[in-house]
């Protein structure tokens, strides 16, 4: 089954830097950064690009987008080729204190802030360095102007016994709070792991839990309320096995990866991925001007258009 082109939206894996050293981190795919960064050229490129087929919503990832030079001058371009455009970014909030005005101005519409622990010593221990104040500041500043954003956490065995202290506080902030299994990708972060069925489980046994499917963004996700708390999680039930035999990746993930479940193109530096682990699904360019044929390629693979 393939998505309508409506549905997708293009993820730019802006740059690989990031300060932070997180103990699950996939690098998008690519651990082996081999430091370059997407030119601002190749992602006008590709926005003019995607919004000829039909996607209008973008997000900005790395690596950390934040070290990403002039990325609020690119999203202010975005928005002056389409004003409706989505755009959006991930952030381990390191640098949010410093940048969310400016990224407002420009016409940032969401945020996603990834936050590890309440606890300063674990987030730290989670993260790799100590930056817990930072990103306290950086996440409370989000909560006065973008309400419509997320904390997002790896849910795992070191933090599991703080979920819903983490969901309550951003509850109170007004802030979504989505949590995701960590992806046991690396083989270090294979202990920590708590396969997806289990986080519903055990999430679905916190006091008052009510548990409900709905649609965000054009994605099942499964909303967990209680008393004074919210929780996101994937609605994994409905995705499928996709089936690689070479798949890098334990059995809890495949289970929750199947190619016609794609919702996002990823654009890195020389290619458009439709998949993370699975390199003949990647359409390479070599020049700006080759962006229109690998995208059009990798929507034809992965979705239809009306
Ligand atoms: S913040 Fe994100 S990109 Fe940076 S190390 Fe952690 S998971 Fe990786």
């Amino acid at each position: 089954m393939v998505k309508r082109i409506e549905e997708m939206y293009l993820r730019f894996v802006l740059t690989k830097r990031c300060p932070f050293k997180c103990y699950f981190c996939h690098r998008e795919g690519d651990a082996e950064s081999p430091g370059f960064e997407l030119s601002r050229e190749v992602v006008i490129e590709a926005v003019r690009v995607a919004m000829s087929l039909g996607i209008y919503s973008f997000k900005f990832t790395g690596g950390e987008p934040l070290e990403y030079e002039g990325l609020a001058d690119v999203i202010a371009e975005i928005k002056s080729i389409c004003p409706s455009a989505e755009i959006s970014f991930t952030t381990n909030g390191l640098y949010l204190e410093r940048d969310l005005v400016k990224l407002i101005e420009a016409g940032i519409d969401r945020a996603n802030v990834s936050l590890q622990s309440l606890d300063r010593k674990k987030n730290e221990e989670i993260v790799g360095v100590d930056s817990f104040d930072e990103v306290m500041r950086g996440i409370e500043l989000l909560s006065k102007f973008k309400t419509d954003s997320k904390i997002v956490t790896a849910f795992s065995k070191r933090n599991e016994d703080e979920i819903l202290d983490m969901a309550r506080f951003a509850k109170r902030l007004g802030l979504g709070f989505r949590v995701h299994a960590v992806l046991p990708a690396l083989p270090i972060a294979e202990p920590d792991v708590i396969p997806i069925e289990e986080i519903e489980e055990r999430i679905s046994r916190f006091p008052g839990a009510v548990r409900r499917i709905i649609e965000v963004n054009g994605k099942h996700r499964l909303l967990f309320t209680g008393p004074d708390w919210e929780i996101l999680v994937p609605d994994w039930r409905h995705w499928k096995r996709c089936g690689m035999a070479s798949c890098p990746l334990n059995d809890n993930v495949k289970k929750v990866c199947k190619e016609g479940e794609v919702f996002a193109l990823r654009i890195t530096p020389s290619e458009v991925q439709t998949c993370l682990m699975r390199n003949k699904k990647n359409f390479p360019f070599e020049k700006v001007g080759d962006i229109r044929e690998a995208l059009t390629s990798a929507c034809k693979l992965v979705a239809v258009t009306s």
